[in-house]
């Protein structure tokens, strides 16, 4: 069975792709977007929560290649802060993907309050789309905005974030430590489990 990994973003499809070689073994023949289309294509993510955006673009792959596709958001989510920066995380600071001005308006927002009320989390949205029927697959990873940052591994918000039961940021993780507990790692098993409940 054909599953298309709806992202241009190699990494992720390097990620996932391992994952489900190694727990399908071939079950599933997995394919990205440039294998089937002839050019590259850019989904706009113009949805107003993680769920949308996963849906816009795993039904927009699905419409243009008829392979069951997935596609992926990620958000973080500060309680002090309402659920912000939330969908709106990788643009947080006005400029998409200025990973460090993000992290500075975060701290800036969350200048002295106290560390029992700097809870946040990581949340990915994964949605499976095949014949006009939507799945939804989460992957949560609590914790708290460090006052400062630490670290320099990963990317995004890793150095001022310290997932529960730790006294380190993620970016002061190696990247196995990382994958164990994060958001990611753990929508991509649940993943796993939906995607076994196809085949049965
Ligand atoms: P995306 O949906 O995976 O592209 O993630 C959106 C934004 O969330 C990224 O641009 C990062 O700012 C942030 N983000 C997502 N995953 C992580 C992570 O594992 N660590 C730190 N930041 C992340």
């Amino acid at each position: 069975m054909k599953l298309l990994i709806g992202t241009n973003n190699q990494h992720k499809v390097r990620e996932i792709k391992e994952i489900l070689d190694k727990e399908f073994q071939g079950i599933f023949e997995i394919v990205t977007p440039a294998d089937v289309l002839d050019s590259s294509i850019d989904i706009e993510e113009t949805g107003k929560t993680l769920e949308e955006n996963a849906f816009l673009k795993s039904s927009e792959f699905y419409s243009l290649t008829n392979v069951p596709s997935i596609s992926d958001d990620t958000g973080l989510e500060i309680e002090a802060l309402n659920g912000e920066p939330g969908v709106n995380s990788a643009r947080y600071s006005g400029v998409h993907g200025n990973d460090a001005e993000n992290r500075k308006k975060v701290l800036n927002l969350l200048n002295g309050v106290p560390e029992e009320k700097r809870n946040a989390r990581f949340r990915t949205v994964i949605c499976y789309f095949d014949e006009g029927k939507a799945e939804f697959i989460e992957g949560i990873c609590s914790g708290r905005i460090n006052e400062e940052e630490r670290g320099v591994n990963g990317f995004g918000y890793d150095p001022i974030f310290v997932p529960d039961g730790f006294d380190k940021t993620f970016a002061e993780m190696t990247s196995e430590e990382k994958n164990l507990l994060s958001h990611r790692g753990k929508a991509v098993r649940n993943l796993v489990e939906f995607l076994k409940t196809l085949n049965q």
